[in-house]
């Protein structure tokens, strides 16, 4: 069945108990079992373990994604800290793209890196830099393409194969295309990542994540992990991202659309130095863009002349935009990943990358892409007096 079909469909039933069209919020600890060995119904026992709304999207995902099951958390990253606890020991060695979320740095470098594992954050856009990195004791590595928030692209299958020869897992943050647009597993890696916080819910509602893998294998391995460390989502907000499943291709392709015509016109503004949008025939890695994914997304940044004090006024005076962190909703956003998102990167860490002083980072929503322009041109005036 089509992408369409699935988003509203796979992975939910009609409530055994009263025939409900969506999947309860399944409120409960506990589940009465029929005897000390066994459960009622469906196996559940407690709700660390699992929760019926929860394994709605759980399936949901998987089915979406194509892998073989996915497991939710209560953010994103939660999934990818559930992620390193199931794969990593002490003496592991990790290779993680340099541009990054901010979070993913975070937890990479002040967290784990303090329980005896060695990271290294490399330039995942040039195969052969990924392949430098490699020492006998890589276990993992983590890409994020597009990457926030540069945009700066990995080849997926390239990485992946490099991956496969050297044994090590190859591990997806999809967050930023969802499986409508990228296919991490079709083309090779062993696991995706996700902040369903980001397009999955597409509302500014929840926070989650999630972790979906190749096989069941893997699969029981993060599982064993989110019961052990009780790393789950909430049933309320299972319930709200499977209604925004619903929906997720209709956005994307909405808000992409938009996204191009903001993009091509910030490329034509006297006041704008540069723009990175994926689907600009400017765009570096254009052609990567096209060849692993079949669309382009609905993030972009550009960079306004005159620097810091330009980008603080533009922010200062722009309407229907709403200056804030998350991206992916329906309400466009924007950021200013120096000052929110990447405060935590160090400054040399961060024009390394391409994160510069001025960046101003956009998520377009569903709003009338003219009054979302509209609002731009008015606010980009005011930079130049
Ligand atoms: C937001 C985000 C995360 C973290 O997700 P939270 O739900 O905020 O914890 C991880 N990776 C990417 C690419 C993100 O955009």
């Amino acid at each position: 069945m089509g992408f369409n079909t699935r988003q509203v469909h796979a992975g939910v039933e009609p409530d055994p108990v009263t025939g409900s069209i969506l999947t309860p919020i399944y409120q409960t600890t506990t589940y009465v079992q029929e005897s000390v060995d066994k459960y009622l119904a469906r196996g559940y026992s407690y709700s660390r373990s699992g929760n019926p709304t929860v394994r709605a999207l759980e399936r949901k995902l998987a089915d979406l994604e194509g892998g073989a099951d996915c497991t939710c958390y209560g953010t994103g990253m939660a999934a990818l800290q559930a992620l390193y606890l199931a794969f990593l020991k002490a003496g592991d060695h990790v290779i993680v793209s340099d541009v990054a979320y901010g979070g993913t740095y975070r937890l990479s470098t002040k967290v784990f890196s303090r329980f005896g594992v060695d990271f290294t954050f490399a330039d995942t856009s040039r195969p052969e830099e990924v392949r430098k990195a490699l020492r006998p004791g890589t276990r993992l590595i983590l890409t994020e393409t597009p990457a926030n928030p540069t945009l700066k692209l990995t080849d997926i299958a390239a990485v992946s194969e490099l991956a496969r020869t050297a044994g090590v897992l190859h591990a997806v943050d999809n967050t930023f295309l969802t499986p409508y647009y990228q296919r991490p597993l079709e083309l090779g890696a062993d696991l995706v990542v996700h902040s369903t916080t980001k397009y999955f819910d597409g509302h500014n509602a929840t926070v989650g994540g999630a972790v979906i893998t190749r096989t069941s294998e893997q699969d029981a391995a993060v599982r064993f992990m989110q019961n052990a460390s009780g790393l789950i989502m909430a049933p309320q907000s299972a319930f709200l991202t499977l209604q925004g499943c619903k929906t997720l291709s209709v956005r994307l392709e909405r808000q992409s659309a938009n996204a191009l015509a903001i993009a091509r016109f910030l490329e034509a503004h006297p006041r704008v130095a540069e723009v990175r949008y994926p689907g600009l025939e400017s765009f570096p890695q254009h052609e990567l863009a096209k060849r692993q994914a079949t669309g382009f997304g609905a993030m972009l940044w550009f960079e306004v002349k005159g620097g810091v004090k330009a980008g603080k006024t533009l922010m200062d005076n722009i309407r229907i935009w709403s200056l804030a962190e998350n991206l992916g909703s329906v309400e466009s956003l924007i950021t200013h990943p120096v000052t929110m998102t990447h405060a935590d990167v160090e400054e040399a860490e961060r024009r390394r990358v391409g994160i510069t002083d001025g960046l101003v980072r956009l998520s377009v929503g569903l709003e009338d892409v003219e009054d979302l322009i509209g609002a731009l041109d008015q606010a980009l005036a005011r930079t130049g007096s």
